[in-house]
């Protein structure tokens, strides 16, 4: 018997003594997070390889795509492993792979296993047009890769040529297949509904979360540089699509868990997966918001819709320490601005001569 009680405390105190480890651990690296000057958790990194990209999306990119910013000022994946791997010390916990088309950039998937191998374990993910994903999904997960966002507009072959101003819509569902079975997982799709092109296609795609444990996301259309070959009218506003979504099946909204993502998730009664409404523009998330993004040429943009960017190019190339990245990356921390002024723009975004592929959507 006395032996069983001595067990038992030695294990009671040993167990204390581990929450007391795993609470002062958690301490700490909260300490070391990065937090703004609105006391929001910057610890989100989403990351252009490039400017590059396989389609040609008229909301986009132009149709004679963009003068590439070629090798002498796209950053080495060795510049971006360095910048990634000081932002990771520095709090930063989630990564985001994008661009332009990620898939296209050579040497990707060597550059992603090493992302992995950092000790701090971020979170990798990527989103992509899915193109190339059918070639590349077994690889990207091999080296660790966690899941990928894929984005889709139709699911008609001419309509998604007319979009993409390219062929490819097979491709595109023999990738999505490719990233199911290869466990990169949860699968989320993105569609941009926009007015008479596609926006009758909504509920053909939350449809699809019947048979899919998928999240089928819909992302209002953002007038970046005065919405390209679409006006900024086309957009369908969230309000819209929450109606549309409305119109196939009763609809429940799902509570957030966890870090909040822009997306409103809803259920439609009875489907396996979720549908998301991301209101881009009618209304903005920012208080929430947790991300920096570092463009295909080395710039470290604190707002998607704000033109303040930081460079990072010009102190690597001229052999900075790392100390000088922190300072930086703090930096750009420091002047993100509380929120978006879109409204004051009249929707129309400025993206001072980028485009969405330019500033990595
Ligand atoms: N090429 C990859 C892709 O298409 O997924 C990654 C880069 S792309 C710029 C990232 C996302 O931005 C895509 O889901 C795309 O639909 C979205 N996007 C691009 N331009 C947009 C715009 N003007 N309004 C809303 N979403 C846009
Ligand atoms: Fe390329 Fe993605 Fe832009 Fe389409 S949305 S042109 S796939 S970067």
């Amino acid at each position: 018997m006395r032996y069983l009680v001595g067990k038992c405390s030695i294990y009671l105190v040993w167990e204390g003594c581990k929450r007391y480890a795993e609470t002062l651990e958690e301490a700490v690296l909260e300490d070391f997070l990065v937090r703004d000057t609105f006391d929001r958790k910057i610890d989100y990194l989403r990351i252009s390889v490039t400017d590059r990209c396989n389609l040609r999306c008229r909301y986009c990119m132009p149709e004679e795509g963009v003068p590439s910013i070629g090798n002498g000022q796209e950053l080495s994946f060795e510049e971006i492993y360095r910048i990634a791997k000081v932002a990771v010390e520095q709090g930063v916990r989630k990564i985001r792979l994008t661009g332009g088309e990620p898939l296209v950039r050579k040497g990707l998937i060597p550059f992603i296993e090493r992302l992995c191998q950092l000790p701090q374990q971020p979170e990798l993910t990527l989103t992509s047009n899915g193109l190339l994903l059918a070639e590349q999904a077994a690889e990207l997960k091999r080296v660790g890769l966690q899941r990928v966002n894929i984005s889709l507009d139709t699911l008609d072959p001419e309509r998604f040529a007319q979009i993409t101003r390219r062929p490819g819509l097979d491709r595109v569902l023999a990738g999505i297949d490719a990233a199911e079975q290869n466990g990169l997982w949860p699968l989320k799709l993105n569609m941009v509904p926009i007015r008479g092109v596609n926006a009758d296609e909504i509920a053909d795609f939350a449809r699809l979360t019947f048979e899919r444990d998928w999240q089928v996301r819909f992302i209002e259309f953002m007038p970046v540089s005065g919405g390209l070959d679409y006006p900024p009218e086309s957009r369908f506003p969230a309000a819209e699509i929450v109606a549309a979504l409305k119109s196939i099946a009763p609809l429940q909204e799902i509570a957030r868990q966890g870090p909040a993502g822009p997306a409103r998730l809803f259920r439609l009664a009875g489907a396996k997966g979720v549908v998301g409404v991301i209101p881009a523009v009618s209304e903005h998330f920012c208080g929430k918001c947790n991300r920096l993004r570092l463009t295909s040429d080395g710039f470290l943009r604190p707002c998607l819709f704000c033109a303040d960017e930081i460079d990072l190019r010009t102190p690597l190339r001229a052999g900075c320490d790392d100390d000088e990245l922190v300072r930086l990356l703090r930096g750009a921390v420091q002047i993100k601005p509380e929120r978006h002024r879109i409204a004051e723009e009249k929707g129309n975004i400025p993206a001072r001569g980028r485009k969405m592929q330019g500033i990595g959507g």
